[in-house]
């Protein structure tokens, strides 16, 4: 493709009437804080069309689209969606890096996507499942970092982001770079490990996507224990939404969604809630700790030190929905997970040789724990659920 190096002025959609707007970091960008995660678009593209569509209608103005996404379908099921309206809207590329990747290749794909999208220039593009161990391929000369400046200097790229699923202090000394314009965690209710790289984000004017905001619809059931908590009584997706919001630190909640209910409820619990008015986040927070700790130290930190299991035994999938269940009240969201795990990785393999207890830092009985489960599947596990807590 040809560059033309532009000034790329143009102002940013808004939609004052169904829409609410953040500061992106340092960008100087006003984003909607609710974002559009294109990751679920299904194989009707009537329907993505539409969705997409509408969701620019509502204000939404940040797009987060890779080519890897939906069969390597992500970004030519988004642009139809975005026809004559791409200016006035962010659309997000993203691309993985590796010890292979060049200046050259990452140039290739950034210009890759332009085409695919239909763009003149991303306003930001992502370094994707990044992590601080993949910083050398970053700086490296000839690499990553290389490319993007370029791309920036020519007005293909405007700021550089990245994401991905390194440990939070790792990800505060990515930051600390000072390299970087946003950052796309998950973040989430039961999810909030990246709370700490996020406050350190809004303190640098790095600007945060708060990817996953209802974890992936597992907060999709109800919970009483989640309402008593929050001091809220909403469904829990609305909750959801709302808790990732009342943190100051956060630009955008970005939300895979793929149905029009989906974005039009969310859209109207994001205009509704006014974080200003109606939330004290760190309340917020001490009332999920307070949920946490009824578990005490039978806590899994996700360290997975206890991992391979001998047996193929998935111990902090199924540690992360006990605390699902037991410490949020997601009984009916734990069910459905638990019927999805594959046959290989279930607990009916756990012999209870005990290796996973020895290495656990918190000591946690994981075979009384996974039998626990047999009071959600079946089985007489009331007993060992009680046992446990
Ligand atoms: S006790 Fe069960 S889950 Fe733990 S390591 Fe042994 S087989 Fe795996
Ligand atoms: S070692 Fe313990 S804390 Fe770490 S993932 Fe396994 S069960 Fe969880």
């Amino acid at each position: 493709m040809s560059v033309v190096p532009r000034a790329h002025s143009e102002p940013l959609l808004r939609n004052d009437e169904t829409m609410r707007y953040r500061p992106l970091g340092r960008t100087g960008l006003s984003v909607s804080a609710l974002s559009f995660g294109c990751m679920r678009l299904g194989e009707d593209q009537e329907r993505n069309t539409a969705l997409i569509s509408r969701a620019v209608d509502l204000g939404i103005n940040y797009f987060e689209t890779t080519r890897r996404y939906c069969r390597g379908q992500c970004q030519q099921r988004t642009a139809p969606g975005l026809a004559g309206r791409t200016a006035g809207v962010i659309v997000s590329g993203k691309e993985g890096i590796d010890a292979n990747q060049t200046a050259y290749l990452f140039r290739r794909e950034i210009e890759r996507q332009l085409d695919i999208l239909g763009l003149s220039h991303f306003k930001f593009f992502q370094v994707g499942w990044f992590s601080w161990a993949k910083m050398p391929h970053l700086l490296k000369r000839g690499g990553v970092l290389d490319a993007l400046r370029q791309a920036r200097d020519e007005g293909l790229v405007q700021h550089i982001g990245f994401t991905g699923h390194d440990t939070p202090e790792h990800f505060v000394a990515c930051i600390e770079t000072g390299l970087f314009d946003s950052i796309t965690v998950p973040y989430n209710l039961i999810n909030r490990s990246y709370e700490p790289t996020i406050a350190r984000a809004g303190e640098l004017g790095v600007g945060v996507v708060a990817m996953c905001p209802v974890a992936g619809g597992v907060l999709a059931c109800e919970s009483s224990r989640l309402r008593e908590a929050l001091h809220m009584d909403l469904p829990t997706t609305e909750m959801a939404l709302r808790f990732v919001l009342a943190n100051p630190h956060v630009s955008t909640a970005c939300s895979g969604m793929n149905a029009p209910e989906q974005l039009e409820q969310n859209a109207r619990t994001v205009k509704e809630f006014d974080p200003e008015r109606e939330a004290d986040f760190g309340a917020l927070c001490e009332g999920l700790d307070r949920l946490r700790a009824e578990l005490g130290d039978r806590f899994c930190t996700g360290c997975r030190y206890c991992m391979p299991c001998p047996q193929g035994v998935d111990i902090p999938r199924y540690m992360g929905l006990y605390r699902n269940w037991r410490a949020f009240g997601l009984e009916e969201s734990v069910r459905r997970q638990l019927a999805a795990v594959p046959a290989e990785k279930r607990r009916e393999r756990c012999n209870a040789c005990g290796a996973c207890r020895e290495a656990c830092p918190n000591d946690l009985d994981v075979p009384t724990i996974l039998k626990a489960f047999d009071a959600l599947e079946g089985g007489d596990g009331n007993g060992a659920a009680e046992a446990i807590g």
